[in-house]
């Protein structure tokens, strides 16, 4: 078309869409999950626009996606009422602007499988470049898109295998009052997708839990009979001739035998068909979901599907303020986390005021519970004001602290609920193998300690709550994993201290000296071997008004329970007599290098042994304070 403007893709742009569109990945269906997305997210995004520019909704006030197939011309449109794209924005979001996603994407693409071919194309949404799927199924892909401050409807056109694409102003006007249009022109491979079935399969499955509606065009083809006018006037003149002529009652029969049969045509209506009936999930009663569906819910929250909760909270909070919300939580780190290839900021959760979706990525939990996600939904929030007001708000504060005081909740019923399936004796059946059972929190736990011990240090008002929900091995757990509480109620009766011994694992602090007289009577030690344990030991200071105290310290005083008091005051002072030249000789060696030399009453085999001052650093923490050079 004239007045066309060609632009070459960018760099990392080009390199993706090669990967894509030349990839073995045989899931091809992902693309359509893309498209329903960005034609919701455009629609979430008017919805938000519309609160304070209510004249964006004048041009067409439907919010809707509509998916039409054309069988003949092998084309697939998915068209939407959303915000739209101005020709700028077509340009830098289709294509010359490479997301910093896409860099991210093409390794993770190259780390699935080793050859960046084959790779698992299905995360492409997780990255910010979805879009782009559409050409694993498209020759050609065009894009028409009426943003309502834009002055026309504009074109972006590219074919598959291209560096370039097309954007153009429509020839056609403005076919679309507002929003977007998406045409593909499907491959030869991909006639599939232009089947009614087809596309009514996935785009349910895809789309059961986006809140917009969804219409299918379906075509619906019919036999009627027809009473061709014309034909049937011509019969009764003929019949009326026939009757002149005809007097002989079996003639006339055999000519009514001989009546052609009635005639029909095929009809073919069109019709919308809505594919995604269900209200939002979080709006409907609990005992009507299925955990499958939350299950699915979860993976559209995580833009994963191979993300599974671990467990997940549904509450309606009622009284001043009301909302309802769902809060999961994730089975594993999900493997971008670890690698650090996923956006940094993709946590938060799901804000809804009113049905509107304000923000994906609302700060409503503290930073140590971001491996949450979920949906939050108030009536009770303003409407008119800006993210960051809302942000502010009181209302958000109250909500912030509920669904803090949920999340835990959720935790630490997690947490009895694994304990108790542990404690729960289900005979072995008949000439079954008796499966070694696993504690589901433990092995949760294992991957997410460290965001709990940080809550431990950061959030004071729920560090009680957050401490109950922490474990350690010890001198006495069998290498399990044992809770404060636990430690608590195994304690002496003398003692006033939670002791625990820090080191780089619990093979190396076994071996410790410092135990040897703990092991020996008893008294359990924790063992703090993940490098923020001391660290938080130090910062909380105490579970339950006890406090924390590190064995490897001067100042730990173990009580006999067999010897009087007076006798081993008695024995001290003697010892220390006894040993005054040893202990002044060996501080004139050491110098300045310790703090003081003295009798020990707590060595076992080792004749000697070096603590710490008990205000001090920690050897241990000396050793993890020099690995990160401060
Ligand atoms: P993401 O959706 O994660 O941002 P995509 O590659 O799917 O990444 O889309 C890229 C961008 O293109 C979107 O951020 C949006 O700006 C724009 N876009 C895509 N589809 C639409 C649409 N239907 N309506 C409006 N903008 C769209
Ligand atoms: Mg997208």
């Amino acid at each position: 078309p004239t007045g066309a403007e060609s632009f070459k893709f960018e760099a990392e742009v080009s390199r993706m869409l090669d990967i894509v569109v030349n990839s073995l990945y045989q899931n091809k269906d992902v693309f359509l999950r893309e498209l329903i997305s960005n034609a919701s997210d455009a629609l979430d995004k008017i919805r938000f626009l519309a609160l304070t520019k209510p004249e964006y909704l004048a041009a067409e006030d439907k919010l809707q996606v509509q998916i039409e197939f054309d069988k003949e011309h092998n084309t697939l449109t998915v068209r939407d009422t959303g915000i739209g794209m101005t020709h700028d924005e077509m340009v830098s979001n289709l294509g010359t602007v490479a997301r910093s996603g896409t860099t991210k994407f093409l390794q993770a693409l190259k780390g699935s499988e080793g050859s960046e071919s084959s790779g698992d194309i299905s995360q492409i949404g997780q990255f910010g470049v979805g879009f782009y799927s559409a050409f694993l199924v498209s020759d050609r892909v065009q894009v028409a898109s009426k943003h309502p401050d834009s002055d026309a409807q504009y074109v972006w056109t590219s074919a598959n295998g291209s560096s370039e694409f097309q954007v153009y102003k429509d020839p056609r006007g403005e076919t679309l009052k507002r929003g977007t249009e998406i045409t593909l022109f499907l491959k030869e491979d991909c006639m599939e997708y232009a089947d009614e079935q087809k596309l009514s399969d996935l785009a349910k499955h895809y789309s059961e839990f986006v809140v917009h509606p969804i219409y299918l065009r379906t075509e619906t083809t019919m036999e009627v009979e027809v009473e061709d006018e014309e034909d049937v006037d011509g019969e009764e003149k003929k019949e009326q001739e026939d009757d002149l002529e005809v007097t002989d009652e079996e003639d006339t029969e055999a000519t009514e035998e001989k009546e052609k049969p009635k005639k029909t045509k095929e009809v073919t209506t069109f019709d919308w068909e809505v594919l995604n009936g269900n209200p939002a999930i979080w709006t409907r009663p609990k005992e009507e979901i299925t955990d499958e569906e939350y299950q699915n819910f979860y993976k559209v929250l995580t833009k994963n599907e191979y993300m599974d909760a671990e467990t997940w909270t549904h509450f309606n909070a009622e009284g001043n303020i009301n909302f309802k919300s769902i809060l999961y939580v994730p089975r594993d780190v999900p493997a971008s986390w670890q690698s650090g290839l996923m956006e940094q900021d993709a946590t938060g959760l799901s804000l809804y005021v009113r049905k509107v979706l304000i923000s994906d990525q609302f700060e409503l939990l503290p930073r140590y519970l971001s491996f949450m996600k979920g949906v939050v939904d108030s009536d009770d929030l303003p409407l008119n004001v800006n993210r960051e007001t809302l942000q502010e708000s009181k209302i958000i504060q109250v909500i912030k602290k509920k669904v803090v005081r949920k999340a835990l909740e959720m935790l630490k019923n997690f947490q009895k609920e694994s304990d108790d399936a542990m404690k729960k004796e289900d005979e072995p059946a008949e000439g079954e193998e008796e499966t070694p059972k696993t504690n589901k929190y433990n092995e949760w736990y294992r991957q997410f300690s460290p965001s709990l011990k940080m809550g431990a240090i950061e959030d004071e008002p729920n560090r009680g709550k957050i401490m109950k929900l922490l474990r350690f091995k010890s001198t006495t757990s069998n290498g399990e994993l044992t809770t404060l509480e636990k430690y608590v109620e195994n304690m002496k009766d003398w003692q006033k201290e939670l002791y625990f011994i820090a080191g780089d694992g619990v093979e190396s602090v076994e071996k410790s000296h410092f135990l040897e007289p703990f092991i020996e009577k008893g008294v359990e030690v924790l063992y703090f071997v993940d490098p923020v344990d001391e660290y938080m030991a130090g910062h909380v200071r105490s579970f339950d008004s006890k406090n924390f105290k590190n064995i490897a310290t001067d100042n730990v005083k173990l009580k006999d329970d067999e010897e009087d008091e007076d006798l081993i005051t008695r024995r001290d002072k003697f010892y220390k007599e006894k040993f005054k030249p040893l202990t002044k000789w060996l501080k004139k060696l050491y110098g300045s290098n310790v703090m003081r030399v003295s009798i020990s009453k707590r060595l076992v085999s080792a004749p000697a042994i070096v603590s710490s001052a008990e205000f001090g650093h920690s050897a241990n923490m000396e050793r993890l304070m020099r690995a990160q050079a401060y």
